[in-house]
């Protein structure tokens, strides 16, 4: 049987190990509690199953969307982001409907780069960053996400002839796995770099309404210029527990989302008609559900920190995500911990070095489980 030999040079999947440990432990009728898992645990609020279900039992929703995705959904998008982001965009030109933003994420880098090109990606990241690169024969340059630069890259060290070569960088904030935010400084950086650089700004903003204690998380294509080489890839699947349904839009520089349609066309016929109406129905609603959730997250997120700070743990209380990533309390390796943790207590948590090497030395607890759960978890390890 014949694979492509850049399938070859995909890297080993790192969380096999720990899949395959919950696997043995569950069938000896352990009880786990699986806080590796970022999926929202709360259900789809009821106005969007309700607009999503009418989508259904409307006949022009049987027959293939059109390629770009509804008018009412990309209209729906642009007054998404004047509302919560007061940036005005062209819903003909300036969105693109996604089958979720995973898909957008991988087929940019097909759409933007050549074999051999050079793709910039944040460490510890989103896999997808870096498997999709390799699928489609680029070189990946990991920017390292260090705690002493609050998480964010610094695009200084990027070696020059990595950067020659790079076509592409992708940014993701709030980020998934560190839970970091960055500062209006930094996205005003990275905006002049790429423009210098001439590189594709991607900017991965898949938990940009995840936030808590009154944090606002801006749109990149609020910054001067960024309009110029950024697109942002939205996703309703954390803001509205929307995973299953599989949609979220592309927006920004139009050149940009015009090559990624043209690859759409090519291999999808975009996202289901029915899921966009009730997309569109949850982007031009009131977002108080999005609230709700949101201080659901937060009491969870104040439940495990307060829980475990002060039991050798030292876990600042992020501002955004549902996750929160902690520096491990002994001097151990990521997978290691996160192995006895599991085998002591029966609770699942990431490996920071799943997500690249530089998320060495800390381990990420998903918030989207149950909050009686959460506070077994935090009794389970404190316990130890
Ligand atoms: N980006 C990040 C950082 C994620 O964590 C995820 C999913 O976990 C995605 C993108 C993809 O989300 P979706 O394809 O459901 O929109």
């Amino acid at each position: 049987m014949h694979t492509s030999n850049n399938l070859k040079k995909l890297p080993p999947y790192l969380f096999a190990e720990i899949d395959a440990k919950k696997q043995e432990l569950r069938k000896k009728g352990v009880d786990l509690i699986d806080l590796s898992i970022g999926d929202p645990d709360l259900p789809t609020p009821k106005h969007i199953i309700d607009a999503i279900c009418e989508g259904a039992h409307d006949p022009n929703n049987h027959r293939y969307p059109s390629y770009n995705g509804s008018q009412e959904f990309r209209e729906a998008a642009a007054i998404y982001l004047k509302n919560t982001k007061n940036v005005v965009a062209d819903p003909d030109k300036e969105i693109l409907t996604l089958i979720g933003s995973k898909e957008g994420i991988a087929h940019i880098i097909f759409a933007c780069t050549n074999p051999g090109d050079v793709v910039l990606v944040p460490s510890p990241g989103y896999p997808v960053y870096t498997s999709a690169s390799i699928i489609a024969g680029c070189e990946v340059f990991e920017m390292p996400l260090r705690k002493d630069n609050d998480f964010m890259p610094d695009l200084k060290a990027i070696p020059k002839d990595k950067l020659k070569k790079a076509k592409l960088i992708f940014i993701n904030y709030p980020n998934n796995p560190t839970s970091a935010t960055a500062t209006d400084e930094f996205y005003k950086e990275v905006v002049e770099f790429s423009i210098k650089n001439n590189l594709i700004l991607c900017h991965d903003a898949a938990y940009i309404d995840i936030a808590y204690d009154g944090y606002r998380s801006p749109s990149i294509l609020e910054f001067d210029g960024a309009r110029d080489v950024a697109i942002e890839f939205h996703s309703l699947s954390k803001t509205y527990n929307m995973t299953g349904w599989r949609v979220g839009f592309a927006a920004g520089n139009k050149d940009i989302l015009s090559a990624l349609g043209k690859i759409k066309t090519n291999v999808d016929s975009s996202a289901t008609a029915a899921v966009q109406h009730g997309g569109a129905v949850a982007l031009e609603s009131s977002q108080d559900c999005v609230k709700e959730a949101c201080k659901v997250y937060q009491k969870r997120r104040d439940v495990l920190i307060n829980g475990l700070n002060g039991k050798g743990w030292k876990i600042e209380p992020p501002k955004a995500t549902f996750y929160v990533w902690a520096e491990i309390p002994e001097k151990t390796d990521s997978r290691t911990f996160a192995a006895k943790i599991m085998e002591k207590t029966g609770v699942v948590i990431t490996p920071g070095v799943g997500f690249g090497i530089a998320g060495e030395g800390f381990v990420r607890f998903s918030l989207s489980y149950p909050t009686a759960r959460i506070e077994e978890a935090v009794q389970r390890i404190s316990s130890l």
